[in-house]
């Protein structure tokens, strides 16, 4: 199954991507991840994304375009995958149509309130890619799932966060409108506990 998993920063799409993905047994593809990976490793591409990044604004369509062309052309992903974070863009949208034919684009709807709570909570593990909020943390500094040291995103910053809704707003949610003219929208109330959300998309998934 090809899926596209839509939504604001913070709505949770990392989180139940790799819920799916251990259910489903189909990789995560996260642009995110991707670039925050060259970021840790200084790639060029790293040193390129960096400022946009720090800033809450996209990396060019071009370039995150053709890195995700590449990864979906891989073996892992002849099965079916779950795209998080991208496209974030009409042109990004259009550009994927042309390359692959995904089968739905699950919405996450969740309140904008909730968000801002979430996202000045959340602590990010660079070891493995684990995302979690104070919450639910018994030590905020410790991962749960590995042991590694858990850092604020760069991009979490309140200035930053503040931009990337706007960011969403101005780009990303027209996804919406694109995806349900295709028929391949199901929106989920994205409020609630992790576990109620992720029961929620598994219900349209097998409707
Ligand atoms: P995320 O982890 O999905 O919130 O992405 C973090 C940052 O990476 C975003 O704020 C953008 O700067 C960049 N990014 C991730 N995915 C995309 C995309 N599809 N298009 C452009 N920039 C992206």
């Amino acid at each position: 199954m090809k899926i596209i998993l839509l939504g604001a920063p913070g709505s949770g799409k990392g989180t139940m991507a790799q819920k799916l993905t251990s259910d489903l047994k189909i990789p995560q593809i996260s642009t995110g991840d991707i670039f925050r990976k060259n970021l840790k490793e200084e790639t060029p591409l790293g040193l390129q994304v960096k400022d946009i990044m720090a800033r809450g604004e996209l990396v060019p369509d071009e370039i995150t375009i053709e890195i995700v062309k590449n990864r979906l052309a891989e073996a892992d992903c002849a099965n079916g995958y779950i795209l998080d974070g991208f496209p974030r863009s009409i042109v990004q949208a259009e550009a994927l149509d042309k390359f692959q034919q995904i089968d739905c684009a699950i919405n996450l709807d969740v309140d904008k309130e909730a968000i801002v709570k979430r996202l000045s909570g959340r602590r990010f593990c660079p070891d493995c890619n684990g995302t979690f909020h104070i919450s639910s943390l018994t030590d905020a500094a410790v991962c749960p799932a590995c042991g590694g040291k858990l850092v604020i995103r760069a991009d979490d910053s309140e200035e930053t966060v503040r931009e990337r809704l706007h960011v969403y707003d101005v780009n990303t949610f027209p996804l919406i409108e694109y995806y349900t003219k295709q028929g391949k929208v199901l929106t989920v109330d994205g409020n609630g506990s992790i576990d109620e959300v992720y029961n929620r998309i598994l219900a349209v998934l097998n409707k």
